[in-house]
């Protein structure tokens, strides 16, 4: 019977692959799936087959807003006056216990069990920490206007732009979303918007990322550039060749050094490897093409986050700073100096 032995790197365990045998319950081996072979197979360790299975995805680029309502109940209780209200959490981040009464995709849904509970004339309520309903945002028009002035003026002069809206000065190559009342240029150029020094797929917990998304795609049709702080990290369409990882063991039980490999930074602790490219000014970009790793490692020896964890920020051990995103963004990266 033929057998073939496999190894992983970080890993002492062995594998050795049989032909089908008969499946005794003492026999610490399992059979594999009719129709399939050892000849070509990829052994993943078990806790990377989450994050491969993630790839599959578009990062970060997806335009389907998923809203979360929650509605819930709160007592409250003024001076002899007891009794319930009811609220409705907009894409927030509140700690809701007991007293959630439902979760629901869509606005009307939740509007509905809100109107259900309250009771005597009373209204429910939105939350203080409520964010704006991404597919309401999503579902109106991008607006255009002639120049930034008019442009940045356009939440309070009566033109009626709103959170969330993403707003197109073609004339100067500028694209901006809204974020409450305020229109914030995503674009290198800025003309006489303002813009937002973290990065606004991160801003709030990631509630204005799709936002970002339209407001890229509608800054490819101008071509008009967009400030890498606010670049979806593999924003190039993905090539149809598969990836290679670095690690991948070949059945001949040849071990492969390990190198970097696509995936988010969680548990990486610092000392760790980036890969990527030296800009001009001095900056260090991450490669961002998932497909395959580009440029240089570079070793980040201190990791930090702003904006209440939601965004990190890396340095090198020149002290030079690199943006790290937030916690879903995936870069080339391997542990160890
Ligand atoms: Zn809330």
């Amino acid at each position: 019977m033929p057998a073939r032995t496999l190894t992983m790197p970080g890993n002492t365990d062995q594998f050795v692959l049989t032909e089908r045998p008969a499946l005794t319950l003492t026999d610490r081996s399992r059979p594999l799936p009719d129709g399939m072979d050892h000849t070509n197979l990829t052994l993943v360790p078990a806790n990377q087959v989450g994050s491969r299975h993630e790839q599959e995805e578009p990062p970060m680029s997806t335009t389907t807003a998923k809203d979360a309502i929650r509605v819930a109940t709160r007592a409250f209780r003024n001076g002899s006056v007891r009794g319930v209200r009811t609220y409705l959490h907009i894409n927030c981040g509140c700690r809701i216990a007991s007293s959630l009464m439902g979760t629901y995709d869509n606005i009307e849904d939740a509007r509905r069990k809100g109107a259900e509970l309250v009771e005597g004339g009373d209204y429910y309520r939105t939350c203080s920490k409520s964010g704006l309903v991404k597919a309401q945002a999503l579902s109106r028009s991008v607006r255009y206007f002639d120049d930034t002035m008019q442009a940045a003026a356009s939440t309070f002069n009566g033109a009626g732009v709103r959170d969330g809206d993403v707003v197109v000065v073609a004339s100067e190559g500028v694209v901006a979303i809204v974020i409450r009342a305020a229109v914030i240029a995503i674009t290198a150029k800025r003309g006489h918007l303002i813009g937002l020094d973290t990065s606004a797929r991160t801003f709030r917990d990631g509630l204005y990322a799709e936002i970002v998304d339209r407001a890229e795609a509608e800054a490819r049709k101008i071509r008009a550039t967009v400030d890498p702080l606010h670049a979806a990290p593999a924003a190039e369409e993905a090539p149809a060749a598969p990836a290679t990882p670095a690690d991948v063991v070949r059945t001949d039980g040849v071990q492969v050094k390990p190198g970097p490999e696509w995936g988010t930074l969680k548990g990486f602790a610092a000392p760790f490897r980036l890969w990527g490219e030296e800009r001009e000014g001095g900056r260090f970009a991450p490669a961002f093409d998932r497909m395959r790793v580009t440029g240089e490692p570079l070793v980040i020896v201190e990791v930090w986050t702003t904006q209440r964890g939601t965004a990190r920020h890396g340095r090198d051990a020149n002290g030079r700073e690199v943006h790290l995103y937030g916690g879903a963004t995936r870069f080339w990266r391997a542990p160890g100096a």
